[in-house]
């Protein structure tokens, strides 16, 4: 077929929770009962229109539809192809079941969307799922946007995307994998195609972006049987296939080989290639970064453009990848520093970028030069000599000989609940309503509740309760020169779950001590040892949006010596254990194998930089958040802290039967109560969990501690919960 012309410029997608988080407002309304699955309709119609306006407005030439979503574009491809498992179909809103759980239904599970921090539903599909096509949204969706009088292009995952993500259902046999799917799910796709030709759609957007992933030859043949096969259909839109979040690599010939249209590259992260296959393609360039908040550098770009209009039959300005990953509007933040301010873009400000590049392309001589020079990143600095503290086993004599531990210690991981008075109080003091002085009271008043409870309960190594914390990632912000925070500067995290991202846009510094008069005070109450409690420089940084003048490895170790002039204060104030967090270590993992080995050695390297001033007698903890650490174990390993705690209660401490756990030589507090339930754990259960542990470990070396921080309970919960973990470690010790 002869493609329809695509327009000068083009999003992949924008988004979706409200620039005043209309969506999550809406979604917790609607799920505590509040109002009506018509209302949330309501809000979610507005919203779109909203975007779709707004886009149009600022000149964008091609508009995604679709591309919203009341909970995960993921979840919805699995309903678009009746890919609901049967559990699901007796509750009361199967959609919300599948991402939440109901009454005694178990939700599909969720994990990371690529190296965003965005989460997806994963499907579960197995060698008996019927899939069976409800093209209802996608339909509606462009009929929607058509009675605004705007015309749409459909945004889909596409089949390969969707079923390696995928998970195999439970009782699936071995062997099988989603992807032995694929001609059943193209049956689906094609009757989808033929609906939206019918409807009158010009273009469909199938995302891809499993394919900057490393891919075995098997799975490239499924792109091209895949793509060769939708191309085939005689009625339907023209195909624009987008990749993101990397470099096609090896599956671009293949890609380009099949018969779909349009092509997305994301230029921000991978290079203009050279492909003689691409001269009759539409190639939508994906020049301005749906991943930072950080203007374009126009000139870059634009170079980029032009190399891709040499060999494409048609280039398009676009964004690396959704819009979905960045804030709404950076006209929304009034307090930020404009020399900051004038730096960044939010999703709002991309568009104009984009629909600027458009002009300025357009406007540029056919033939450039190509080779304008590209700014270069500043040059990376030599990997600092890591200081080495004594051999596990001197260091941990020194630590005995202080800490006086009873075997099978037990702790916390730091937070306690977060009350809504100390929520409120904070709100007031940003107001200006409260006065420091009155807020720091509340907050000590707070540590003094939480370790008078710890030492009640009997636990051995306490926590101040992380109280003055807004968040483990944002509070080290506010307190370290070289970033900004925003007010409105949120991006979905998952569902109506949004994270507000500090904003790393300079050299960071700290001015001064962060934490040391909270744990001064705690430790003034109580002759057991009180943890410092420190972010870790990986964790900071994965969890911020990050300048990009700078290596990322340069910014970590900048962040990781702040953080090392903290220990070095906590240690002179007399902390004698400090806890560094490092839950992200996992999350700025490169998505292609042969970066990842660099990426963990330098990560690794940027936490002992923040720790290995420590002094022998100093028991240095660490905590990550996930169980299955296989894949990182050796780097847990190169942490080197005296103490790891590990989320493991969900798995039934499943960390404990991997036999590399065997050769990990320090102490190890593999979780015993799964914080992420209100449920509190019976005795003899935390008891199995143990026992489990000391299988696998000599006694000397096993914590006792929940999952994670217990922020999110009530203390109602954590005092039941916390009375059975020591009642079980006292059993244990003490078998008479
Ligand atoms: N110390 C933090 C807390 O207890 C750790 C949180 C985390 O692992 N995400 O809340
Ligand atoms: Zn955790």
């Amino acid at each position: 077929m002869t493609a329809p012309t695509f327009p000068a410029s083009t999003v992949l997608g924008y988004p979706r929770i409200g620039p005043r988080r209309e969506l999550k407002r809406a979604l917790e309304s609607y799920w505590d009962g509040r109002s009506t699955r018509d209302d949330l309709e309501g809000v979610a119609r507005r919203l779109r229109a909203e975007t779709w306006r707004r886009l149009d407005k600022l000149g964008l030439g091609a508009l995604p539809s679709n591309t919203f979503s009341l909970y995960d574009q993921v979840l919805d491809t699995a309903v678009l192809l009746g890919a609901v498992p049967d559990r699901f179909l007796t509750a009361a809103d199967p959609y919300f079941a599948m991402a939440r759980g109901a009454d005694g239904i178990a939700p599909l599970r969720m994990t990371k969307w690529f190296d965003t921090n965005y989460h997806y539903i994963v499907p579960e599909i197995g060698p008996d799922t019927v899939f069976r096509l409800d093209a209802r949204k996608p339909l509606s969706e462009v009929r929607e946007a058509r009675e605004l009088g705007l015309e749409t292009r459909p945004v889909l995952l596409g089949p390969v995307t969707f079923l390696l993500l995928s998970q195999g259902a439970p009782g699936s046999p071995a062997g099988f994998s989603p992807l032995d799917r694929l001609h059943d799910v193209l049956d689906v796709y094609e009757q989808l195609l033929a609906a939206l030709a019918g409807e009158g759609v010009a273009w469909v957007q199938l995302d891809e972006p499993a394919l900057v992933m490393d891919r075995t030859e098997a799975e490239l043949d499924a792109v091209k049987a895949a793509y060769d096969r939708l191309g085939a259909l005689s009625a339907r839109p023209a195909l624009f296939v987008a990749s993101y979040f990397g470099d096609l690599g090896g599956a671009l010939p293949v890609l380009a080989g099949t018969p779909v249209e349009a092509i997305g590259l994301d230029l921000v992260r991978g290079g203009v290639p050279r492909l003689a296959e691409l001269a009759d393609k539409v190639v939508v360039a994906g020049v301005v970064s749906g991943r930072d908040v950080w203007r374009t550098d126009q000139d870059r770009a634009l170079a980029g453009l032009r190399a891709v209009r040499e060999q494409a039959a048609q280039v398009v300005v676009g964004t690396s990848c959704s819009l979905l990953h960045v804030p709404y509007d950076v006209e929304l933040e009034p307090d930020l520093d404009p020399a900051v301010r004038r730096r960044l873009a939010f999703a709002e400000q991309k568009v104009a970028e984009v629909v600027e590049l458009a002009g300025r392309l357009a406007a540029s001589p056919a033939v450039g030069s190509g080779d304008e020079a590209t700014p270069a990143v500043a040059a990376v600095t030599d990997t600092p000599s890591v200081k080495s503290r004594s051999p596990y086993v001197v260091r941990a004599a020194a630590q005995a000989e202080r800490l006086r531990l009873p075997v099978l210690p037990v702790t916390t991981i730091g937070s306690f609940p977060q009350t809504g008075e100390l929520r409120e109080a904070r709100a007031a003091l940003t107001a200006g309503d409260l006065d420091e002085a009155a807020y720091d009271e509340l907050v000590r008043a707070e540590i003094a509740r939480v370790v008078a409870l710890q030492e009640r309960l009997g636990l051995d190594v306490l926590v101040h309760g992380e109280p003055e914390r807004n968040d483990m990632v944002q509070y080290f912000a506010e307190h370290l020169d070289g970033f900004a925070v925003t007010r409105n500067g949120w991006v979905q995290s998952y569902g109506s779950r949004c994270t507000r991202p500090p904003i790393l846009h300079g050299d960071v510094r700290r001015p001064g001590p962060i934490t040391v008069r909270w744990i001064r005070y705690a430790q003034s109450l109580t002759d057991k040892p009180v943890k410092g409690m420190l972010t870790g420089p990986v964790t900071i940084v994965a969890w911020s949006f990050v300048r990009d003048d700078l290596p990322l490895r340069d910014v970590v170790f900048q962040v990781a010596d702040a953080i090392a002039e903290e220990v070095h204060d906590l240690e002179a104030a007399g902390a004698a254990v400090i806890q560094v967090d490092e839950p992200a270590l996992r999350e700025l993992m490169p998505l292609r194998a042969p970066e990842q080995k660099a990426y963990l050695e330098w990560a690794v390297a940027g936490y002992r930089r923040a720790t290995s001033g420590a002094a022998d007698r100093t028991q240095i903890h660490t905590h990550l958040c996930y169980s299955d650490a296989d894949q990182i174990l050796t780097a847990i390993d190169g942490l080197d802290a005296d103490v790891t705690t590990i989320e493991s209660a969900r798995s039934g401490a499943r960390i404990l039967g991997e036999p590399a756990i065997g050769g990990f030589e320090r102490g190890l507090g593999p979780g015993v109560y799964d914080i992420h339930s209100p449920r509190v754990p019976g005795v003899d259960e935390i008891e199995d969990g143990l026992r489990a542990a000391l299988r696998a470990l000599p006694a000397g070396r096993v914590w006792v501690n929940p999952d994670c921080g217990l922020k999110t309970r009530t203390y109602a919960q954590v005092e039941a919960a916390l009375t059975n973990v020591v009642t079980a470690a006292r059993r244990l010790r003490d078998p008479g």
